[in-house]
């Protein structure tokens, strides 16, 4: 699993990248929200973890474009404050979940929900194309169904052929 770490504060950064790496996840750390656009352009990630007090100021608008691209990438965010506002702010710009640095240890956690629900989310789409495909199935089979029925009473209602001789 592959982690996207966006977080300008160069310690906390090197902390979390150890005690993650500890727990199998491989990291890419990058300073600021300009950075984690490209990062995720060149490379594919299963989550990020997004810092909201980046200094370029760019934290909602990463979430607000990642998500207008239709990107499913799970996004947790990262917080000083424990501010009502900044939470609903980011969880309305499409963020999945939101941690306080002051509680670093529900990271683990809210990474692995965060990857349940991706799973979640792939297996539905997964089954509702299954069953797209079998109502357009049906779809099909009812149409020749209808035109069999259509040239078999067109044959009864035709008029005889009389052979001559
Ligand atoms: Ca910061």
């Amino acid at each position: 699993m592959r982690i996207l770490l966006v977080e300008d504060d160069q310690l906390l950064a090197k902390g979390l990248i150890v005690a993650l790496e500890r727990l199998h996840y491989r990291v890419e750390h990058c300073l600021s929200g300009k950075q984690a656009l490209q990062a995720v352009q060149n490379s594919t990630f299963d989550v990020m973890i997004l810092d909201i007090g980046l200094p370029d100021g760019l934290a909602l608008p990463v979430i607000r474009k990642l998500r207008a691209n239709q990107q499913a990438l799970p996004i947790l965010v990262l917080t000083a404050w424990d501010h009502l506002e900044t939470k609903i702010e980011a969880l309305d710009a499409g963020a999945d979940d939101y941690v306080l640095k002051s509680n670093l240890t529900r990271l683990p956690s809210a990474i692995e929900n965060a990857l349940a629900q991706r799973e979640l989310k792939q297996q539905r789409i997964k089954a509702d194309a299954a069953l797209r495909t079998q109502n357009e199935e049906l779809v099909k089979i009812n149409r020749e169904l209808d035109s069999f029925v259509y040239s078999v009473s067109h044959n009864l209602r035709a008029p005889p052929i009389v052979t001559g001789k």
